[in-house]
């Protein structure tokens, strides 16, 4: 039996989720657009994050830890989904975010951690490289208190987290067969680049007819290429596959102002999913891939059916930001 099945897990994830056809948006966009449905597996508000995390916490438990160290900004969606994966498990869950606490009432994923009860540290450094530095510090003094702390690095972006998203291949082909679709593109969103790895991973393993997609919301490209690549051979090497080397995909030029800022495009691109499927996508992520499936599809015909990754963030739509990109710097602030 392959070890994706034997490795620690716990559940946390309502799976399958919908694969769904967009028939007005495909309409609109002119390709076959189907839309898989990880806004709704089931954790929280849902999110993609919630399917890597059935592999990190099965992890920390089999370990015997009682408590969890991550984090991020303050407005994420990984720091607000990993606290509730730690309370629905018993673990204790500590977040660290960059820069200081904000003024006024907690918004979005914020207000959610509050609730969660999660115990808050803030680095006092605007540069997001700075929670690394103190997550080791907080799992160190935890442990010098007696504690037993599981350390996750931003995004949950390890071999084993991204083991999630190779499940989620074998759980969508199942899917595909059944509805007798043969895609020619998966699309997605790509941020700390865990997702992408494992689908690149599990598409490679079960030579998936799809080319992998991912438009990139916060680094350059290229570096999400090496990441990806990298991820993905590990998640190989962890579970015995062969490693199967391939082309990565990553679009440029839609992050717009920079990450965690809303841009224009995928604003207008989250309209049109709302207004024609009824589907909101995420200001940060999701946003931006459509916007992204959008321009391409406009710019010249693609032959579909396409898949369209809707991965979460649900939250961050009511995170303190104005309805459009226009006084969207409270979001900034705050990834
Ligand atoms: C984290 C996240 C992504 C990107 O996933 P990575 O594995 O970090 O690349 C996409 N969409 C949403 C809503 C997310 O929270």
């Amino acid at each position: 039996m392959n070890r994706l099945f034997t490795l620690p897990r716990v559940s946390l994830a309502t799976v399958p989720t919908p694969l769904q056809p967009a028939p007005r948006l495909s309409d609109t966009l002119g390709v076959e657009v189907w839309l898989k449905r990880d806004d709704l597996t089931g954790l929280g508000l849902g999110g993609n994050k919630a399917r890597g995390l059935e592999y990190l916490i099965g992890d920390a438990l089999a370990q015997g830890c009682d408590c969890l160290v991550t984090g991020a900004g303050p407005q994420s969606n990984w720091a607000m989904l990993a606290a509730l994966a730690a309370r629905r498990t018993g673990l204790d869950p500590h977040l660290v975010f960059y820069g200081s606490p904000g003024a006024g009432p907690a918004t979005g994923n914020l207000l959610l951690d509050e609730l969660i009860g999660a115990e808050v540290h803030y680095t006092g450094d605007s540069d997001r490289s700075s929670v690394d530095r103190v997550i080791d510090a907080v799992a160190e003094k935890l442990r010098v208190m007696g504690r037993r702390p599981y350390r996750l690095p931003r995004g949950g972006a390890t071999g084993l987290g991204a083991t999630g998203y190779l499940r989620a291949s074998l759980e969508l082909s199942e899917q595909l067969l059944g509805a007798g679709l043969s895609p020619s593109q998966l699309w997605l969103a790509t941020g700390s680049c865990g997702t992408q790895a494992g689908l690149v991973a599990g598409a490679r393993w079960l030579a998936a007819p799809y080319e992998v997609v991912g438009v990139s919301v916060s680094r350059p490209a290229a570096e999400c290429v090496r990441r990806v690549d990298s991820l993905a051979n590990d998640v190989a090497a962890l579970l015995d596959l062969p490693c199967v080397p391939g082309e990565i995909t990553v679009l440029s030029g839609h992050i717009g102002p920079g990450y965690g800022i809303p841009s224009d495009e995928g604003d207008a691109a989250t309209r049109l999913v709302a207004q024609t499927e009824g589907v909101f996508l995420d200001p940060v992520f999701a946003a931006k891939a459509m916007g992204a499936l959008v321009r391409r599809a406009r710019e010249k015909p693609l032959v579909g059916p396409v898949v369209f990754l809707v991965s979460g963030g649900a939250p961050t739509l009511f995170a303190g930001r104005a309805s459009t990109s226009r006084g969207a710097a409270a979001l900034e602030a705050a990834l």
